[in-house]
């Protein structure tokens, strides 16, 4: 089968390594370097131009946000054909994916939303969580593509619902960095130990996949690498927001935490990892994570 992958950022990257080891691929990502690299590491085509993507039978993409894809939509919409099927793993926003999916439909061509969950490391290691928002008929001929970087994968329901859940999923990461961080700032300011704290807190009632996976390497060995950027968390946050608003309900907690991080965000800059929010939180109280 002809794929094609657009966006090779921290995710595309490897997803489509995974995809070009069962069939033949070529890629397209905006810095062309990226892709010169890809297509020597595993053997995929260069595109020449992202229309060139319109060759392939199944299209996947992975950009920032939905914004991105409908440029890319744009830019392949003419050399389109019926049948095809276009996969996206953006975290993007329920409402622009039930329009590009009705665009697409008008060409005859098939677009499931299908974001991811599992970082960089469940993307290398192909363990990804995928959450498929699409026709029936478009989750069956998606499933066994996805299959090649997924581990978990669920049909969510509708077109847009990927997105839907993935958007709640993040709300609620961003929540339980945030009020980690400040709980366990508290104790650095009492004077406790804060490797003493992560052991006490991972064995307790508390414990959260961010005090047991993502604070520790930064707040006890001082390790901030860069694995997926504050501002595509604060995207996702607002996505959420903006969704349930649309819906009348009142979830002041979740409009608290974008707020947190838009402010934080700003503050931090466009390439800040997502966990440096704790540094901002950090600021607030003028104190420092440091020693
Ligand atoms: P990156 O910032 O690492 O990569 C973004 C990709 O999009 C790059 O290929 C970049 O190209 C491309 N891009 C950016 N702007 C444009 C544009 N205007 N036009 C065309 N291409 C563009 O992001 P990630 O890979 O981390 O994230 C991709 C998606 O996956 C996001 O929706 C994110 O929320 C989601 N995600 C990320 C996770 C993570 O841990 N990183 C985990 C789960 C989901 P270039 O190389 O030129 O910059």
């Amino acid at each position: 089968m002809k794929t094609a992958f657009i966006g090779l950022g921290a995710m595309g990257y490897p997803m489509a390594g995974h995809v070009s080891k069962s069939h033949e691929m070529i890629v397209w990502n905006r810095t062309t370097a990226v892709a010169e690299r890809h297509a020597g590491e595993y053997g995929t085509r260069m595109a020449a131009d992202v229309a060139d993507c319109a060759a392939a039978d199944v299209i996947f993409s992975c950009l920032p946000t939905s914004r991105e894809i409908d440029s890319v939509v744009d830019a392949l919409a003419g050399r389109l054909r019926k049948g095809q099927l276009w996969i996206d793993n953006t975290s993007g926003d329920p409402e622009s994916a039930r329009e590009t999916a009705c665009r697409l439909a008008g060409l005859g061509v098939e677009y499931v939303d299908a974001p991811v969950t599992g970082g960089t490391n469940g993307a290398a290691a192909g363990t990804l969580t995928v959450m498929v928002g699409g026709s029936k008929e478009g989750f069956a001929r998606a499933l066994p593509l996805i299959e090649l970087f997924g581990k978990k994968i669920v049909h969510v329901g509708a077109v847009g619902s990927g997105h839907a859940i993935k958007a709640m999923n993040n709300v609620m990461l961003a929540a339980n960095i945030w009020v980690a961080g400040e709980c366990l700032l508290s104790l650095k300011k009492m004077g406790m130990d804060l490797s003493v704290a992560f052991e006490v807190l991972n064995a307790g009632s508390g414990r959260s996949f961010a005090s047991e996976s993502l604070l520790p390497p930064r707040l006890v060995e001082g390790k901030w690498p860069l694995a997926f950027k504050l501002a595509l968390l604060d995207k996702d946050v607002r996505i959420a927001a903006e969704t349930v608003h649309e819906q009348h309900l009142s979830t002041p907690v979740m409009n608290l935490v974008s707020n947190l991080y838009t402010a934080a965000r700003r503050d931090l800059g466009e390439n800040a990892d997502y966990i440096e929010v704790l540094k901002y939180m950090a600021k607030m109280s003028g104190e420092g994570w440091e020693g």
